[in-house]
């Protein structure tokens, strides 16, 4: 009988549990999912996945001293709302802030490096392209009016040589809205055909415009959600404009987030987005498509566990391990790393040697450790049971 056929059922059930870690760090959620798959008719597999995740707030390395106290923005600046409806640190993340840095250094605003040069607004991303397929909704962080838009442009992921051919579009499909009083929000990058406003249209805060996707200039599946004041562009999060001031110590208040909204977007640098088991070895650019992984079943060639990683800083190291029945163990702690790291992806495992892996429980950790503190940790399980 083909292997293929081997197995009755795999059913695959994630959850989450807490750990002590939460009691005083800011807790994560991670991404729960379930499947089931059919293959055959003769054993049965049970694999339960559970994990979780647990980010401290990292502390910035340095302050750019120019001087002035943060200056709040104009009074007359609109408080904005999450403009994308996902759960922060679950389903979506931070990938860039602003460049808060006028010339050639790169700083965001916490005066870390989860940016890039002359970035001009705030990524929100999501997993995999997959996922923005199911229809993750971009929605207005003010009332407005829409002001421009534009739809019609396919959802491609952007190589070198077709960066090119988009200039002057870079913002793909997408739209801009005017508050008033000179406040501008532009959203770029969404799902082809998605828009659900235009021209004219008075738009509610809230109020769905479209679908988060990948048109224009981008490398992965995001909203580009952008904020400026008399065409200068502000970083909502402290209300300056990008006139090289950072603070670690940076007051969430200072900035155009309405409370609830700041309090979600607490800052992220370096953080494990996902920690899977798989029974093949990951590629990041497949995962940027889609995040579904292969789960290993008993007689997989292959025993992997691998995370995701975002916004890693030169000198972070990622300690992976799974501890196992039967003593099975294998652990890996990376070299330094050379430079910051936008996206990463780290794995460990092992290739099978037996007939078929020991039944049991087997527990995945992901550590990010930057100096000599865990910054963020992530932990998976996996049950096989014949
Ligand atoms: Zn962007």
């Amino acid at each position: 009988m083909p292997l293929a056929q081997s197995w009755d059922r795999v059913r695959i059930k994630a959850l989450w549990s807490r750990s002590f870690f939460q009691q005083w760090a800011n807790p994560w959620r991670h991404g729960c999912t379930s499947r089931k798959c059919t293959f055959g008719s003769d054993v049965m597999l049970r694999a339960i996945f559970r994990n979780f995740v647990v980010c401290g707030t990292p502390i910035a390395l340095a302050t750019l001293d120019v001087g002035a106290a943060a200056q709040v923005a104009a009074r007359d600046a609109p408080r904005l709302s999450l403009p994308i409806a996902c759960q922060l640190g679950e389903t979506c993340f931070i990938q860039n802030y602003v460049d808060v840095d006028p010339g050639p250094g790169v700083r965001d605003y916490k005066c870390g490096s989860a940016t890039y040069q002359a970035h001009k607004g705030t990524d929100f991303r999501l997993k995999s392209t997959a996922q923005s397929k199911k229809g993750v909704a971009v929605r207005a962080a003010a009332d407005g009016t829409v002001k421009r838009a534009r739809d019609g442009m396919a959802d491609v992921l952007a190589t070198t040589a077709s960066a090119n051919a988009l200039k002057g579009r870079e913002c793909g499909n997408g739209l801009v809205m005017d508050h008033g009083a000179g406040w501008q929000t532009q959203y770029c990058h969404m799902r082809q055909g998605s828009l659900a406003v235009k021209i004219g249209d008075k738009v509610a805060r809230g109020q769905r415009l479209g679908d988060v996707g990948y048109s224009g200039k981008v490398e992965f599946a995001h909203l580009h959600f952008a904020v400026r004041h008399n065409g200068e562009t502000i970083d909502p999060f402290s209300g300056r404009s990008q006139d090289g001031v950072c603070d670690d110590h940076w007051d969430q208040a200072e900035g155009l987030w309405d409370e609830r909204t700041a309090k979600l977007l607490a800052y992220q640098s370096g953080q494990v987005i996902a920690v899977s088991f798989s029974d093949v070895v990951p590629v990041l650019a497949a995962l940027e498509q889609d995040h579904g992984s292969a789960q290993p079943h008993p007689r997989s060639k292959l025993l992997i566990l691998f995370a995701r990683l975002l916004n890693l800083r030169g000198g972070d190291r990622i300690r992976l391990a799974i501890a196992g029945p039967a003593g099975f163990n294998v652990a890996r702690l990376s070299k330094p790393l050379p430079r910051n790291k936008a996206t990463y992806m780290a794995y460990v495992g092992k290739r099978r040697a037996a007939p078929s892996w020991p039944p049991g429980h087997y527990e995945g950790r992901v550590q990010l450790i930057r100096g000599k503190r865990i910054v963020c940790e992530m932990q998976a399980e996996l049950a096989l049971t014949k």
